[in-house]
């Protein structure tokens, strides 16, 4: 078999920046006010700290403005909500965040339900679900849209496809499944999603023409369980100890890359896959946003 096309990440989350970069620009200089984008982090978590820097470092790139608003680790989830309150009024705030996890003394559901849904970029909101669900404009959780960004980049082949799913979480496998079965591009695939209590998962994995891998388990994805030929997108991101990298660790996915890669026809790498499109598909929420609801108009 040939080698397998690799779905770069970085260079379709270049060509997504550029579009936005150019239709912001085009606004702004005439007249209007650029988007803004908010993230709300609350306590040091190092990896909170990390996502949320670079998604305000390639916001600003592209003539987003960004703000970080800072919360200590003991705020009340009354204050919080005081702060989610005061964004959704802000007239100058198109879309916010607020970093997942949360301390647990505070609901991650009462915080993520208390957002409005016309400024909540990453999607979590029930009526953005509901909206996606019935194939209406909404948010889409920055994974799945970015997955589907980079699909449309490759103009990888959907219809008609069998799109196998490992993983059903509210912001991954679930809004994915949504994706791949509704009558659009990229979608039209028959979808099956697959969980912890699905029995023999390397049945299931075997018939995908297009699987995607997103439970969070490291290179638990082996040559066996994939069909020779299939698309494979890798979403897991998991830190494992390597003795070899100064950091201490190596970064990688749920598939076992250098063993299943060559029996593909296209495979996303980790890092510099889903990864970096997940922070370009939460920049083009924003945008969207600024356009259906704010000064974009
Ligand atoms: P999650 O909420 O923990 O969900 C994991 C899902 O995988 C659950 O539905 C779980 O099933 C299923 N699962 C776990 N073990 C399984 C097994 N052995 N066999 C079959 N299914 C199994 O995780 P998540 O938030 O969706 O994230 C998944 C991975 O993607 C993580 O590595 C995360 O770091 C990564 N991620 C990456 C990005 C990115 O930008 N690249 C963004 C988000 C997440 P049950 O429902 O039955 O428990």
């Amino acid at each position: 078999m040939s080698s397998p096309l690799i779905l770069d990440g970085k260079i379709a989350s270049i060509a997504l920046l550029d579009q936005l970069q150019q239709q912001v620009t085009q606004a702004v200089a005439s007249g209007k006010r650029a988007p803004h984008l908010v993230a709300v982090i609350v306590g040091n978590n190092g990896a909170s700290e990390t996502y949320v820097a670079s998604k305000a470092a390639h916001s600003e790139k592209i003539g987003i403005q960004s703000t970080i608003r800072r919360l200590p680790a003991e705020v009340s989830e009354a204050d919080l909500l005081a702060v989610v309150a005061e964004l959704n009024q802000d007239p100058e705030v198109d879309g916010f965040i607020v970093q997942l996890p949360l301390p647990a003394h505070i609901s991650e559901a009462a915080v993520t339900n208390a957002i409005d849904w016309r400024k909540d970029v990453d999607g979590f909101h029930p009526e953005n679900v509901g909206r996606l669900a019935k194939n209406l404009p909404s948010y889409v959780s920055a994974t799945p849209l970015g997955i589907v960004k980079m699909l449309e980049h490759y103009q990888v082949e959907t219809a008609g496809k069998h799109c196998v799913i490992v993983g059903r979480s509210n912001i991954v496998g679930m809004p994915m499944a949504l994706l791949m079965q509704r009558n659009a591009y990229p979608g039209n695939c028959t979808v099956t999603v697959c969980h912890s209590r699905t029995p023999d998962l390397a049945y299931h994995t075997r018939q995908a023409d297009i699987l995607i891998a997103a439970l969070g388990k490291p290179r638990f994805v082996t040559a066996e369980m994939v069909k020779p030929g299939a698309v494979v997108i890798d979403v897991g991101i998991t830190r494992v100890p390597d003795a070899s990298k100064k950091s201490g660790y190596a970064v990688v996915g749920d598939v076992d890359f250098a063993a299943v890669a060559p029996i593909t026809s296209a495979i996303t790498p980790v890092p510099g896959g889903v990864g970096l499109m997940t922070i370009a598909a939460l920049i083009q929420n924003t945008v969207n946003g600024w356009v259906a609801f704010g000064a974009g108009q």
